[in-house]
């Protein structure tokens, strides 16, 4: 078994993790933002209901900011207020209404999960988190967590990237964050903090105080409930940890939660001394060229040919202008030829080159690559036939572009 970690860095006074859960929650009482999924799980009387709202809001906000999330979670809920009617939307609506969310396998997983739930747990949702995490495609530790605690009252506790923040401030935990060593003992901080009587909403309070007071880069520590507990605080304060009675510092050499020796404490940065990082991989660089072929539809207004893409990988199932990947580096003659070569293949046209114009080039970085799409036109005068056998592909207004499951770098072209 690994060496139980080093006091400086748990929570071991019982009295001390009382007064901690009482000042977090009587604040979070008080400060907590109005959010329409907590009204919601806050005022439904039915737990699988509440599951569902809470489910769908945390699968929304894995990666997206809170004033995003809100208008596509009121219509997510007015089109599916229940997961019965979410298990018999088709994939197409689903993407249609995550369209320019990003991360679009959450969707899709999101609605795989409620059909299993129908058809397999006879429609009632999975209540402790292990089950809900084993149960569920989709549903990793936090989220599982955070359905159990909020909706069913189950006093587990959850770990996401605010929790990180606020829990290795509090006890000083400077080795890397996203190691596992340094996971696994936050969560055992997180189950044996959270509250046992009010487990979802202390939870939902740590997360708050992440997302509104510790925040990462200037901390309103002035404004903290917890900063008598926050030994973070107390070093800057004081120019050296806090003592801990009856145990000696662990800050030199060999303790698995410190920064590393070759990264001391830079007294500059104060609290945000805490939570360290490996440094992050460069996304990969990627060029596609892509070609907005444009027609006169019956009625004299302009319409665009979208394209289906496969329904695994990289904006799977989502539609597109036609596109083709680059290699790196070819020059701006070759890239036209090789566009010009894959549409004539495509749409049986004698596509001259020439014809093809070049619009510009638009950036989107998705979370491992950085995205360069160089965007070309192409009018056409007359109907194409496309081959059936490629993928589905169909001619669009611009409101239907819109409207349509397109991601945001799409729209961005
Ligand atoms: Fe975060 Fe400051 Fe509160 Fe400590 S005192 S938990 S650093 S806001």
């Amino acid at each position: 078994a690994p060496a139980p970690p080093p006091a400086q860095h748990l929570f071991s006074d019982p009295a001390e993790i009382e007064a901690l859960r009482g000042n977090l929650l009587a604040w979070y009482d008080k400060c907590k933002r109005d959010l329409p999924w907590r009204t919601l799980a806050a005022t439904e009387p039915d737990a699988d209901r509440r599951a569902y709202a809470v489910w769908v809001s945390e699968i929304m906000l894995q990666q997206t900011q809170v004033a995003t999330v809100i208008d596509y979670y009121n219509r997510w809920m007015q089109k599916w207020p229940t997961l019965q009617a979410l298990a018999q939307a088709s994939l197409e609506e689903v993407n249609e209404l995550w369209a320019g969310l990003g991360y679009y396998s959450r969707g899709k997983r999101l609605q795989e999960a409620a059909r299993k739930v129908v058809s397999e747990l006879a429609g009632r949702m999975p209540r402790t988190a292990e089950d809900l995490q084993k149960l569920l495609p989709g549903v990793g530790r936090y989220t599982a967590g955070a359905i159990a605690s909020i909706s069913y009252g189950q006093a587990t506790g959850v770990v996401d990237g605010n929790v990180i923040r606020v829990l290795c401030r509090l006890r000083c935990i400077g080795a890397d964050s996203s190691s596992p060593a340094v996971i696994d003992r936050l969560w055992d901080m997180a189950n044996a903090l959270v509250d046992r009587s009010r487990p979802g909403d202390f939870n939902q309070a740590l997360m708050e105080l992440g997302a509104t007071v510790c925040v990462p880069k200037a901390p309103l520590c002035g404004e903290c409930p917890v900063k008598q507990h926050c030994r973070a605080r107390h070093r800057k304060l004081f120019g050296k940890p806090a003592p801990v009675p009856d145990v000696e510092d662990c800050g030199v050499g060999g303790c698995p939660l410190c920064p590393p020796a070759t990264e001391p404490w830079d007294s500059s940065l104060g609290v945000t001394n805490f939570p360290r990082k490996a440094a992050k991989k460069q996304p990969r660089a990627a060029r596609t060229a892509t070609c907005v072929l444009e027609r006169r539809g019956c009625h004299g207004a302009p319409e665009y040919l979208i394209v289906q893409r496969p329904s695994s990988g990289l904006l799977a199932g989502l539609w597109e202008f036609p596109s083709l990947p680059l290699a790196q580096g070819l020059q701006e003659e070759k890239q036209r030829e090789v566009l010009a070569d894959h549409l004539r293949a495509w749409t049986g046209w004698p596509v001259a080159v020439g014809g093809l114009r070049l619009i510009g080039e638009v950036i989107h970085i998705f979370s491992h690559i950085h995205q360069t799409y160089v965007v070309y036109s192409l009018p056409l005068d007359g109907d194409v036939t496309l081959d059936p056998a490629l993928s589905p592909s169909r001619w669009v207004t611009e409101e239907e572009f819109h409207a349509s499951a397109v991601s945001t770098a799409m729209k961005k072209v």
